[in-house]
């Protein structure tokens, strides 16, 4: 096991690996930009090293001092949290090659999930289930786009291959707007991503999102653990996640669970990572895979039984995974809601001295937050500040034990979400479970203020 870990992240995350390391007996090295000195995995860190100023791009995508600070520390491992550097195949290579481990998937892995495209290749190869559409890259010749969409059939979206976090992504409804649609998202693509190329799927028009925890080791052994819904969205962004999904039969989550791991030995996957997929009408669609631990990883934590973050760490030092498929049992529900600092209802980012947090407790609660009383908000990052997440028998205990413990939450200073969540968690149609990914953007709709 290493002795020492170097954690190339910031927020909650950062203090959830610290946590961990400190269970495993490993040494954390916190890293910070002069924006975070104050945080409080800072504060409590045997060692921390200040990577930069503000910016980001000035210290946590800065790799140069990220490596420089593992080296001067003698840290063994670089953990990249979400985000960031994470699912950077440069940096996971430099990081290597600077005689790191990273913990995490090999930059190979990484480069191959990175490109929509591959990724959906390699899927199609492993057996797991695919939106229709274009095989690959789109051609430039017309008459042939307009073949492969009429095959398809209307609606179809048009995405990028490098697209990521909701971007360079074109819905197309009719044959007349087809090739301007791809001429623009093409366009878009290549400013944005550096890679023009894109491809062409069915538009799925009211699915779910529901996605696959995946962990793999370096022997070839792969482990499912189970899925999460998280179809309640706003601009491609999770608001609150779930676990089970609601109303999805468990042969079906066996099924596309076993297709998935079978994927991850096919390509040699190993670390933690994501299958993403759109399910509709009792059928699972891959879209993408995140190679890296996710924000939304503790309900399964918290209905599993296991801890990612450390299992992450063991596998990444050469250890077997502890346990085998047959010993993963889902136990009860949980949710998760994100706390965002922001209006609840305008989404206008909401920076500031938190100047009272009084988070909840009692059975089943669990809070990731590294924000306490007095604690300065920095603008330069994203707006989540922590997630409480719950964990009941049945979805509606979860949901009585989420309502109480998002009553007792006081954060002052600054606005938050929170009362967002409140709305939500007494909604009739998120309390009958199962709706689609359009469903909050039309809540907001009709509950504008
Ligand atoms: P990103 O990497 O930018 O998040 P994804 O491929 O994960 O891109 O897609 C993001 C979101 O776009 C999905 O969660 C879904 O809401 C929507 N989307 C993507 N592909 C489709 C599709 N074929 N049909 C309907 N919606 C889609």
């Amino acid at each position: 096991m290493f002795k020492k870990i170097l954690v190339a992240n910031r927020g909650e995350i950062a203090l959830r690996i610290q946590r961990a390391c400190r269970e495993l007996g490993i040494r954390a090295v916190m890293v910070y930009s002069e924006a975070d000195r104050e945080a409080k995995y800072v504060k409590l860190a045997e060692e921390a090293v200040c990577i930069g100023p503000a910016p980001s791009g000035l210290s946590y995508l800065n790799m140069p001092a990220i490596i420089s600070a593992a080296e001067v520390t003698d840290a063994e491992a670089i953990h990249p949290g979400y985000g960031f550097l994470s699912e950077n195949a440069d940096f996971a290579e430099r990081v290597e090659k600077s005689g790191f481990q990273f913990i995490g998937p090999t930059p190979e892995s990484i480069r191959i999930m990175g490109d929509k495209v591959s990724a959906k290749q390699a899927m199609l190869r492993a057996g797991v289930p695919c939106v229709p559409g274009s095989e690959g890259e789109l051609p430039d010749d017309p008459v042939q786009i307009r073949r492969i969409a009429k095959t398809v059939g209307y609606p179809v979206i048009i995405k990028a291959a490098g697209g990521g976090g909701g971007r360079g992504m074109r819905v197309v409804h009719t044959e007349a707007a087809l090739i301007n649609a791809v001429q623009m998202t093409k366009a878009e693509a290549g400013a944005a991503f550096g890679n023009p190329a894109v491809y062409l799927e069915k538009f799925l028009q009211n699915p779910r999102h529901v996605e696959i925890q995946i962990i793999a080791d370096k022997h070839k052994n792969a482990v499912y653990l189970g899925e999460r819904d998280c179809s309640m969205q706003r601009r491609h962004q999770k608001v609150l996640e779930e676990s089970p999904a609601p109303g999805i039969l468990r042969k079906l989550i066996e099924r596309v669970g076993e297709r998935c791991v079978a994927a991850c030995k096919k390509i040699g996957y190993r670390g933690a990572g994501t299958f993403e997929f759109l399910y509709e009408d009792g059928e699972f669609y891959f879209i993408e895979m995140n190679t890296r631990v996710q924000v939304e990883h503790p309900v399964t934590e918290m209905v599993t039984g296991v801890d990612i973050v450390k299992t992450q760490i063991m596998v990444a030092a050469g250890e077997k995974l502890p346990f085998t498929q047959r010993d993963i049992v889902v136990r009860g529900h949980a949710i998760e809601c994100r706390v965002n600092a922001e209006d609840p209802f305008k989404f206008i980012p909401s920076p500031g001295r938190v100047t009272m947090w009084h988070a909840p407790g009692g059975p089943g609660v669990r809070v990731d937050s590294h924000v306490y009383t007095n604690y300065f908000v920095p603008p330069n990052y994203d707006s989540m500040i922590g997630k409480i997440i719950v964990h009941g028998d049945t979805r509606e205990q979860a949901m009585a034990r989420m309502r109480t413990a998002l009553a007792e939450t006081v954060v002052e200073g600054i606005n938050t979400n929170i009362p967002l969540h409140r709305e939500l968690m007494v909604d009739a149609k998120f309390m009958a479970g199962g709706t689609n990914i359009h469903y909050l953007e039309h809540w907001l709709e009709q509950h504008k203020r």
